[in-house]
């Protein structure tokens, strides 16, 4: 099992972490690793689907996949916070 990373986004220069897990999902992609983080990826994609379809870029689960490690780690950090 491979270890998390620490990347520098190209667009707002912020350190971020390429988990274990994105990298295994990067992998069978045969995607290269990031290089942007996870807000600035949100934010172009948001404005790309903007300019192909109407609906808001939810309805995709490909881009659910991608954010899946970081928005876990929200729920987890959230149940932390529910369990006191
Ligand atoms: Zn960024």
């Amino acid at each position: 099992m491979s270890a998390d990373t620490i990347l520098t986004c190209r667009d707002c220069g912020q350190a971020f972490t390429f988990t274990s897990g994105e990298q295994d999902f990067y992998a069978s992609r045969g995607f290269s690793e990031p290089s942007r983080c996870a807000d600035c990826r949100a934010t172009r994609k948001s404005q790309r689907d903007a300019g192909g379809s109407s609906y808001g870029g939810y309805g995709s689960s490909s881009s659910m996949a991608v954010v899946e490690g970081a928005t876990r780690r929200v729920a987890v950090a959230r149940r932390v916070r529910c369990s006191r």
